[in-house]
């Protein structure tokens, strides 16, 4: 069995405890993690506070600063092959995205390096004679970091990257399924150069480390993603310290198709919008929102695409749809299809559990149409399941597309640029992707309304997110102050 360490003020050690890893591709142990319990979430809370406020930090020019994250790219660039074998292995996230994911972390870096130096402040143009006044921008003092085991170095990366370049010291937690990626990525970040403290990379059970972690005085802000129920459980840890946080949770994103859509793009959207990432996948297009006059044609060609899926070892560059993340997964969206079809769902493909080892799950789908209120319409499955609703009218559409507590992503596909324009401005949802879907990019915001969460990643607003502003007076007369009880 492999062992990993955690990563607390520039060393590398045990946690006070350990836990297994299985590889969701088998079902068997293959690593040991260390578990952060409440000894260690300190240590490395205290290590981030004091490299905060070091000079060797806190007096580093942001130009210094990017040069490290700079640096740091590069790393991460050359180490991406193993980076993704050990997130593949983990997670079960299948190796052509983990390769292809990584290469864009490291872009991400770099994108965060250039903004290191151009956070700025402001000189305002103060209403009194004799007196100038400045906004300074500063880091807001030590993050809590909280990622879910899919896509750990992405979600971590529009975390980390901001908030050193804002020049905040950071705990990361990484989650207790699939932390590998998380605890190497620490080994490579400690090769460039940033002082001890700066980064500590630590993982753990969400009720003692994530709770102790969220709660701790010296954290001054939380970024965290992951599921709405834990976001709340943070917020209650935060009432004491009144830490403030950015909430990047789930959705039940809304896949719009008019009948004047080119079905061929808009199908393999569709396919790509649910069973990438095997459905697991925050953005995941999961509704399938689609014109009566083109519903049949259109299931039919999702259906035959879906069959067609290569299901396999994750490790395999010919495999299209791996294993779920844990077996607790795949338990819930089957029970979730059959509360569904008990609603009077229709299956119209997968819904099985494949013979062998390991978490695997087809590609599924379906068909809503006669039952819009099954628990499948409305809640986010985290699996590669598409639920189906149709419509007539474009105020129909709209109005189904809204039907959700969440509002992350949502995706459009027609030729008409009117209705398109119409559509996205109606839409109540933190990303709209129209003919396209899946798109991202570190210079585009990120982030949803509802029950998505709140706070942006990505572009230069997730930089602001990780400062707070200090007004400075000065004033220029040379006049004594006059003695504030002496009239005149
Ligand atoms: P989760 O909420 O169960 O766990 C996420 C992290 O929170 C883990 O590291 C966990 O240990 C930690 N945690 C649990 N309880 C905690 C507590 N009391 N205090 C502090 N930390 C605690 O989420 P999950 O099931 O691992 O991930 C899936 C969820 O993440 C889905 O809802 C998905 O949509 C969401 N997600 C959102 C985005 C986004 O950017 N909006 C991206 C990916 C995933």
């Amino acid at each position: 069995m492999q062992q990993f360490q955690q990563y607390i003020d520039g060393d590398f050690s045990d946690g006070t405890a350990q836990f297994e890893s299985k590889d969701p591709a088998t079902g068997r142990p293959w690593a040991m993690m260390p578990e952060a319990r409440a000894a260690d979430v300190n240590r490395a809370v205290e290590a981030a506070d004091r490299a905060f406020f070091d000079p060797e930090w806190a007096h580093m020019t942001a130009t210094q600063r990017g040069k490290l994250l700079a640096r740091l790219a590069d790393l991460i660039a050359e180490n991406a092959p193993r980076l993704a074998e050990l997130e593949t292995r983990d997670t079960g996230k299948i190796i052509r995205e983990t390769s292809a994911q990584i290469s864009y972390v490291a872009d991400y870096y770099r994108y965060y390096a250039g903004l290191a130096d151009k956070i700025e402040g402001a000189f305002l143009p103060i209403d009194k004679p004799d007196m100038q006044a400045w906004l300074r921008r500063e880091p807001i003092g030590v993050v809590a970091a909280i990622v879910p085991w899919n896509s750990q170095l992405f979600l971590s990366a529009v975390k980390i990257g901001p908030a050193l370049a804002a020049g905040c010291t950071v705990v990361l937690k990484a989650s207790e399924e699939g932390p590998a990626p998380m605890l190497e990525f620490a080994r490579i970040f400690d090769q460039a150069g940033f002082p001890k403290g700066v980064l500590n990379v630590i993982t753990g059970f969400g009720p003692e480390c994530g709770a102790v972690l969220t709660s701790h005085p010296k954290v001054s802000h939380v970024a965290f993603t992951g599921g709405a129920e834990t976001a709340r459980n943070i917020v209650r840890s935060t009432a004491g310290n009144l830490a403030s946080t950015s909430l990047e949770l789930g959705g039940k994103s809304p896949f719009i198709v008019f009948d004047d859509a080119d079905l061929d793009s808009a199908v393999n959207a569709q396919i790509s919008g649910i069973f990438a990432a095997t459905g697991q996948s925050c953005v995941a297009g999961s509704r399938l929102v689609v014109q009566n006059a083109i519903k049949d044609e259109f299931l039919a060609r999702l259906k035959q695409r879906a069959e067609k899926v290569v299901i396999g070892p994750p490790q395999e560059m010919a495999t299209e749809v791996g294993p779920l993340c844990t077996l607790g997964q795949r338990d819930r969206a089957l029970a979730l299809i059959e509360r569904s079809l008990a609603k009077g769902a229709r299956l119209v493909t997968g819904g099985y559990i494949p013979q062998g080892d390991g978490y695997f799950f087809p590609p599924t789908i379906l068909d809503c149409t006669d039952a819009p209120d099954a628990p499948c319409v409305t809640n986010e499955f985290f699996a590669p399941v598409l639920s189906v609703i149709s419509f007539d009218t474009e105020a129909e559409a709209l109005a189904i597309a809204n039907d959700t507590q969440f509002g992350l992503a949502s995706g459009l596909f027609t030729r008409d640029l009117t209705r398109a324009h119409r559509m996205m401005r109606g839409i109540r949802a933190g990303i709209v992707w129209v003919n396209t879907y899946r798109a991202v990019s570190p210079i585009a915001p990120f982030g949803g309304f509802g029950l998505s969460g709140h706070g942006r990643e990505g572009g230069v607003e997730a930089a602001l997110e990780y400062t707070t502003t200090k007004a400075v007076w000065l004033r220029t007369s040379d006049e004594p102050i006059p003695d504030p009880f002496v009239m005149r």
